[in-house]
């Protein structure tokens, strides 16, 4: 066994999609970058998941799309349906086509990949309990080897990548970086993979992922059905926080008797999880550390996805990483650039997404029902939406859409205050401040929270005028 290396430029906490990227991409520049991962190098049990990533970040970061057994099948576009089940949307984008893939072999090919690159050591079955300060800087971190040993490695930057409930987000020490989310910030998830090995039953739509509303069956959430083959389906739901307990009942009395058919089946996986759905952190990095993926709520708060975004993440804090050690100064005043990365990129669409997130849950199954049925948003504008968090209507849209909605004006006007807000929101993320100055971050920060609290307040009238 090789001695254990304790100095490295880079530490990455979490061998999942986001940190597999980020140690791949700083390696391959040629940093001396250390691994660390809880599980073992198998990355058994398999991250409970969907299953299902767009092509688009595959070419972006140029690495090779899934193929083979780790793609379970090509996916064209969503249908979305309503509560009733009356109607779908079926919305094809180019840019929105993409695959359901084998989680565990998708996982194991790009931290295989990322040991190719040049990954100076990694660690497995190593968890990462502390951080260690230089002054009031991260400097390295404190792990627990195989054998229980504990020991602290030193790094110039310490990429964390360990999930949601990263305790080393719960740890630190820094006025900027939230410790916790807020449990409304968060659904609840289930899910099973199922195969029926006597095709006693065929999967529908095997070209599209199905999306369910249903704010009585799923909560705060939405039911899916996304086709893995002919003959299999990953299928499960989504619910808030409060349900902890209930969920796997649930998913059995909403969901399996609703779309399982037969008992001639074999459950392949079955497992829960937690999906933050909230515009990333208000900062991801400090002083020596950047967060990645879910570990710095970066997913899309939509739809829970959050293997493209922890992607896109973990590739922007390696080239971070890069710049920072070139002119060897990790303080957040250099790894402030990967904040901008985040916020004018994804981060503008995601606080876009928050917004209508926050007005969907809370619309009844009457409201969506109605909408969609109405037509308030069609497919193409459901796409802009989903892709941008944007949704640009012409005056000639605005008058048509109020004819349709005419029963209904106070959903239409809200929808158009949404749409107002979003817009809005969108652009004070792209405007985030390019370098570090606290009072701009704050004075940004307020300019935000304006915004957040006119759609809260919007929420609670029309909940008041219901009444
Ligand atoms: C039920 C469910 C369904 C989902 N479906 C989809 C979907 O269909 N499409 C999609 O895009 N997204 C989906 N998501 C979200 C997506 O799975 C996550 O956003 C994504 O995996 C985040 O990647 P990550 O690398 O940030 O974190 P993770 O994938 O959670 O990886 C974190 C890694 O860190 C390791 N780790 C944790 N703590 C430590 C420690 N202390 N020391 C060392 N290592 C540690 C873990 O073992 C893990 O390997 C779903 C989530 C859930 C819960």
């Amino acid at each position: 066994m090789e001695p254990l290396k304790k100095d490295f430029d880079v530490i990455v906490v979490g061998a999942g999609t986001g940190g597999t990227i980020a140690a791949r991409f700083a390696a391959k520049e040629g940093l001396n970058v250390c691994l660390i991962e809880r599980k073992s190098r198998t990355l058994k049990p398999a991250k409970i998941c969907g299953d299902a990533v767009g092509k688009e970040i595959f070419d972006i970061l140029n690495i090779s799309h899934p193929k083979g057994e780790e793609l379970s099948c090509h996916i064209k576009g969503a249908k979305l349906y309503t509560p009733n089940r009356q109607k779908s949307i079926t919305m094809i984008d180019p840019k929105q086509t993409g695959y359901i893939i084998d989680r565990l072999l998708f996982g194991q090919r790009l931290l295989k990949e990322a040991l190719d690159a040049g990954v100076n050591q990694f660690l497995d079955r190593t968890t990462a309990l502390d951080l260690i300060y230089d002054k009031s800087s991260v400097a390295g971190v404190k792990i627990r080897l195989e054998n229980g040993e504990k020991v602290d490695l030193n790094a110039k930057i310490v990429i964390d990548a360990s999930g949601l409930y990263s305790p080393l987000r719960k740890k630190i020490k820094s006025e900027l970086i939230e410790n916790n989310f807020e449990d409304k910030d968060a659904i609840l998830c289930f899910r099973e993979i199922v195969k029926f090995p006597t095709q006693a039953q065929e999967v529908k739509d095997l070209e599209y992922i199905s999306i369910i509303l249903d704010q009585e069956k799923a909560p705060g959430g939405y039911i899916w059905y996304f086709p893995k083959n002919k003959y299999a389906l990953n299928i499960g739901l989504g619910v808030y926080m409060d349900y902890g307990g209930k969920v796997k009942d649930l998913y059995r009395e909403n969901v399996f008797k609703e779309f399982i058919k037969t008992d001639k089946i074999e459950i392949l996986s079955s497992g829960g999880g937690v999906a933050p759905v909230r515009r990333p952190l208000w900062s991801c990095a400090d002083d020596g550390i950047m967060f990645v993926g879910d570990a710095a709520l970066q997913v899309n708060p939509l739809h829970g996805g959050g293997i493209d975004p922890s992607m896109r993440g973990g590739y922007y804090a390696a080239l971070t990483a890069v710049k920072a050690i070139e002119n060897e100064d990790y303080s957040l005043n250099t790894l402030w650039e990967y904040n901008v990365k985040v916020m004018q990129g994804f981060g503008s669409e995601f606080a876009g997404l928050d917004l209508l997130r926050r007005v969907l849950q809370s619309l009844s199954n009457a409201d969506l029902n109605f909408g969609l049925e109405k037509n308030l948003l069609t497919a193409s504008e459901i796409l802009e939406i989903a892709e941008t968090g944007d949704l640009s209507l012409s005056l000639w849209d605005m008058a048509f859409k109020a004819f349709k909605g005419i029963s209904r004006p106070d959903l239409l006007l809200d929808l158009n205050y949404l749409r107002i807000h979003m817009n809005e929101i969108i652009k004070l993320y792209r405007n985030f401040p390019e370098e570090m100055n606290m009072q701009q971050f704050e004075s940004w920060k307020l300019k935000i929270n304006e915004e957040y609290e006119k759609i809260r307040k919007m929420i609670v009238d029309t909940k008041e005028a219901k009444k």
